[in-house]
């Protein structure tokens, strides 16, 4: 654990995962956190400390500050806090804007947006050099949805990934000199189960033409942008975006 903590939000499944054993393998300890799936939760846990890294899980609602500061003090119990990847994250149901219910919009805001500045809070308030800390680095989780829109899809989704990236901007110029850098991975279509939710099992297929690389990306060539962005690689960059989208944004 020569990297120090790095927490890790919605790692059970998707690009969650494929950062937590990537985080795993540059030698952070690993806090895996997710909403529900306890068993994915324990079997990325158990890959990482087979693999002879070290690695919890905790259940938590990114949404809910009371589970956001449970999910930091697993954290802080493993040793210092050096890493944040904002990557929990939801969609609704493929639809347009004029049929939202309020229900629909304020879970996503409240997970998508409140969640993901939540935990930044926590992260800044153990890394942040003004407040005693040594530094760390917050690599933010968007989408290409945040340019693209998302029309006749999910407009509201796109929003709130639009609110990510203004945050990842304003956060890292705010703490630019406190050691902390804060960047943002925008992911194009890639190959998880968030796709289910959308009600709209034909649109994975329907996109890959309109993707210059014509194919769907693997979680872990997200995985590895975001530790590129994590690392020490990365050290003049700060509010930067990477594209990892197959050239479609
Ligand atoms: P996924 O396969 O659906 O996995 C979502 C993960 O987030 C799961 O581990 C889930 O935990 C967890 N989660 C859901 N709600 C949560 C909450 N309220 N609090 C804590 N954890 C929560 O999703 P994914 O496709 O990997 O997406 C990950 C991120 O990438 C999201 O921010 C998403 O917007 C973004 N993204 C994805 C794509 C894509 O094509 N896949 C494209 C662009 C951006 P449980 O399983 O335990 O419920």
């Amino acid at each position: 654990m020569s990297k120090g903590v790095c927490v890790v939000t919605g790692s059970s499944r998707g690009i969650g995962r494929a950062c937590a054993l990537l985080a795993a393998e540059y030698g952070y300890g690993v806090v895996v956190n997710y909403a529900n799936d306890t068993e994915a939760a324990a079997d990325v846990v158990t890959r990482i400390n087979a693999d002879g890294g070290q690695a919890v899980a905790v259940r938590g609602d990114v949404s809910a500050e009371v589970d956001v500061e449970h999910i930091f003090a697993a954290a802080d119990r493993m040793g210092t806090l050096t890493g944040l990847i904002n990557n929990a994250g939801v969609v609704s149901k493929s639809g347009r804007v004029e049929d939202y219910t309020v229900e629909r919009l304020e879970r996503i805001v409240a997970i998508n947006v409140v969640g993901t500045i939540l935990c930044a809070r926590e992260a800044v308030r153990r890394m942040s050099t003004r407040r005693g800390g040594k530094g760390g680095s917050i690599v933010n989780i968007s989408s290409v949805a945040s340019t693209l829109g998302s029309p006749n899809e999910y407009v509201d989704y796109a929003a709130t990934k639009g609110a990510v990236d203004s945050f990842t901007i304003g956060l890292a110029k705010e703490v630019a000199m406190e050691g902390i850098r804060v960047n943002a991975v925008r992911p194009g279509m890639v190959t998880t189960e968030i796709h289910e939710a959308s009600g709209d099992p034909g649109r994975v297929e329907r996109i890959r033409p309109t993707i210059p690389m014509q194919r769907i990306g693997d979680p872990e060539e997200i995985a590895r942008a975001a530790l590129w962005l994590l690392s020490e690689e990365a050290s003049y960059c700060t509010g930067s975006f990477i594209n990892a989208s197959g050239g479609r944004f």
